[in-house]
């Protein structure tokens, strides 16, 4: 980037700042390339001249509802426009037509009730100050109007408030597309409640996020020719499996085990529940509670959540009876020796029984199959004991197994009662899935959850890109230079069919020999060149992925294990022998074929055609964006934290869309806008009474500004050419 001209003693700008990312001061002095900045926090700094943006000393106070209403369109303008509406409660705000959402973390009554649906109702985008109603509203006009699906996207990172987002969609179109006259369970009742039955099942608590979601949802609704509420289908994506037997402090296990626990009097007796506490997949963590949650009022919510879903009593005394069997399950504990094991007391023994009883099973059959397996060879069938390690593993492989199998359920129930509109044409779908992860460790799930938002960030950028462009042919302007920058190598490095990581991950999970040593061996030689891919210094087995949204390290470690889909035969045959029909119905018998031929079934693989069947969807669809922002990582109100959004903004594309925005003509102005800023560079043209189009032409001519377009109703600048006018304004 070279000097901008337009930068000079006395101008206000925005430097780097070790803590605010951004602050904004004036240049006292220039030596060279070097300013000598005075902060507005007092302090003086010295920065190459490069490294300032100009500041808008004309901008609002309190921010502009559209970021591409910035004079300057740069980082710290949009950092500062955000940080300035959030401060009066704005958590709203366009950047062209993506909605950029900032957590509020306190109810603002006054931004999702009945009244503020109906002020939306019927309103054009921009009208009406930025909100998830306007982009539902706009969403659902664009599919009466053009006869055509749309989708509304939303993401952000754990806590940011998407579901909360999607929960609003959701009202604001079951407000739009509801029936009137409503007797019994709606369809839209139904749409509506199912999300209080997957967040029972599907969320947690975590570090980030009291109730965040462990799973990906994609909501399809359906409307009539009418424009009602026809029908819906629920697809969801990599639930986290291993959260029922494994939690952390301070974060829990899924809300169901909690509800359970706090259920009347009768059903715990029952089912031999007690304390939360006293149960092995809970009290890996001191956390039981939820501040504002009562687990027993959410019990019966959830249960009356299942009624109108259309769960019946027995079906539900079915769930909840292996939501309990779980929690025995984990509570048997196995001693013995390297080559056998046993239950380890009677504590263990009365929980088996508990589990058998619960899971309608023999208990003798549950006991040798957690703690043995038979080894078929050509000439005969073997009974190994497993050791007592072995058999804990059996034992949490198994619970995970149910959990995931009673989730899958639950979502197919609910499909199925809501029931499908085959006959309708257009639909609104609605994603609300995980956005990109970066921790300390970084496994296989970090992985599939960076590669889903490499394929929505690819979606993005061409949606972006498209969009600006036919803004630029609409205003019959030249926009042949634009470039675009993809991110298709990375996607390939992963996905590519044959040599992608999930292929080369399923080949190590094929070949018994492998480990995830020998894996990572061969990420290293293949990629060795790839410039997406990275062997970490000082790492053996780690591997580096450079992903839009920066760097993640990889630990291989469980790789292959998490990527084998896998049910023990042992477990699979017992629980298909349950007394209980809607466990053994979790369970159908393997059909022959996929007995045969399904030897090893790959999540990755899975999931990868799962994304691409989504991605097919949405390419069919109109598409709408809405960037969740978590301010702050308190989770509280009114702290707007700069470094967090900063990068919440970058990784979420919204910077990206920006440059985007900038490599063209970031700023479009009306004639008549323009004109009011900039009159004064050349007063005499207004007194020659031109239109304001050729008034706008002269003035530009004058300046001498090269680069500019004038279009059909506006002007368009290059990046920085704002402020070269502006500087020029203020030599006057
Ligand atoms: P995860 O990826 O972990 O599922 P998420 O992005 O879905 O996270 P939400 O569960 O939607 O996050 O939001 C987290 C919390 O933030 C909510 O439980 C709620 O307390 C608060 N919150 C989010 N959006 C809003 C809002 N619009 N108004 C008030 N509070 C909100
Ligand atoms: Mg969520």
């Amino acid at each position: 980037m070279g000097v901008p001209e337009n930068i000079a003693i006395g101008s206000h700008i925005w430097v780097g700042d070790p803590e605010l990312v951004w602050i904004d001061g004036q240049v006292l002095n220039i030596n060279g390339e070097e300013a000598e900045i005075q902060t507005s926090d007092g302090k003086m700094v010295v920065a190459h001249l490069s490294k300032l943006y100009p500041k808008d000393t004309d901008a609002p106070a309190d921010g502009v509802d559209d970021m591409t209403k910035l004079a300057y369109l740069h980082e710290p303008a949009v950092l500062n426009n955000l940080a300035a509406r959030y401060k009066i409660n704005e958590i709203y705000t366009y950047t062209g037509n993506i909605l950029i959402a900032i957590n509020p973390f306190q109810s603002l009554q006054h931004l999702s009730d009945v009244e503020t649906m109906k002020r939306y109702k019927g309103a054009t985008l921009g009208d009406l100050s930025p909100h998830v109603f306007a982009i539902a509203e706009t969403a659902y006009r664009a599919m009466i109007a053009e006869e055509k699906s749309n989708s509304i996207l939303v993401s952000g990172e754990s806590g940011a408030g998407k579901t909360e987002s999607t929960k609003m969609i959701m009202h604001y179109l079951a407000f739009l597309g509801g029936h009137t006259a409503a007797e019994g369970r709606t369809v839209e009742q139904q749409v509506l409640e199912s999300n209080p039955v997957l967040e029972a099942f599907g969320n947690a608590k975590t570090v980030r996020n009291d109730n965040s979601s462990r799973f990906g949802k994609f909501v399809e609704i359906q409307f009539d020719k009418k424009g009602r509420i026809s029908g819906a289908a629920i697809r969801t994506y990599l639930l986290e499996k291993s959260r029922v037997c494994q939690v952390s402090d301070p974060e829990r296990n899924y809300h169901c085990f909690y509800l359970l626990c706090a259920a009347p009097p009768e059903e715990r007796e029952r089912y031999k529940l007690g304390d939360p506490s006293s149960f092995h997949y809970l009290n890996q963590s001191n956390c039981y509670e939820l501040s504002g949650i009562n687990a027993a009022q959410e019990y019966l919510k959830t249960k009356r959540a299942m009624d109108i879903v259309g769960i019946g009593e027995q079906e539900q005394e079915a769930i909840f009876r292996v939501v309990a069997a779980i929690l025995h399950l984990g509570n048997i504990k196995f001693a013995g020796e390297s080559d056998s094991s046993v239950l380890a007391d009677e504590v263990s023994r009365f929980h088996l029984q508990m589990t058998a009883e619960l899971f309608m099973c023999n208990p003798t059959a549950l006991e040798d199959a957690l703690c043995k397996r038979m080894m078929i060879t050509p000439e005969e069938i073997i009974r190994r004991s497993l050791d007592p390690l072995g058999a804990a593993v059996s034992r949490d492989g198994l619970a995970k197994t149910v959990y995931s199998r009673l989730f899958d359920w639950l979502v197919s129930k609910i499909n199925i009662s809501i029931g499908q509109d085959s006959s309708s044409k257009f639909l609104i779908g609605v994603l609300d899935i995980y956005g990109f992860e970066s921790f300390a460790n970084n496994s296989f799930e970090q992985f599939c959850i960076n590669y889903t938002n490499e394929k929505l960030q690819q979606h993005f950028n061409q949606h972006v890109f498209k969009m600006e462009q036919e803004g630029y042919t609409r205003e019959g302007i030249d926009w042949s230079y634009l470039q675009f920058v993809d991110n298709q190598d990375v996607l390939d490095l992963i996905e590519k069919k044959p040599g992608g990581i999930i292929a080369l991950l399923d080949e190590a999970c094929m070949f018994p020999k492998s480990t995830y040593e020998t894996f990572s061996e061969k990420l290293y030689q293949t990629f060795k060149t790839h410039k997406r891919f990275i062997k970490p210094k000082l790492a053996r087995s780690d591997f580096t992925i450079v992903h839009y949204a920066g760097e993640v390290q990889y630990q291989s470690e469980l790789f292959l294990d998490k990527n084998k889909d896998y049910v023990v035969t042992e477990h699979q045959e017992l629980l298909s022998a349950s007394k209980c029909p809607f466990i053994a119905g979790l369970f159908p018998p393997a059909s022959e074929e996929t007995a045969k031929t399904s030897k090893f079934s790959s999540i990755g693989s899975r999931f990868k055609l799962q994304l691409q069947q989504l991605m097919d969807t949405l390419s069919s669809t109109e598409p709408h964006y809405i960037r969740c922002v978590k301010p702050n990582i308190l989770l509280q109100p009114s702290i707007f934290d700069n470094m967090n959004v900063i990068q919440q903004l970058r990784s979420g594309g919204v910077l990206e869309a920006v440059r985007i925005k900038c490599a063209g003509f970031p700023t479009h102005w009306t004639f008549h806008e323009f004109l009011t800023r900039f009159d004064i560079l050349a007063p005499e043209v207004l007194g020659e009474n031109f239109d304001e189009k050729e008034s706008c032409k002269k003035i530009l001519e004058k300046i001498g500004l090269t680069g500019y377009q004038v279009g059909e109703t506006q002007i368009f600048l290059r990046g920085g050419q704002m402020a070269d006018l502006d500087a020029q304004r203020a030599r006057l």
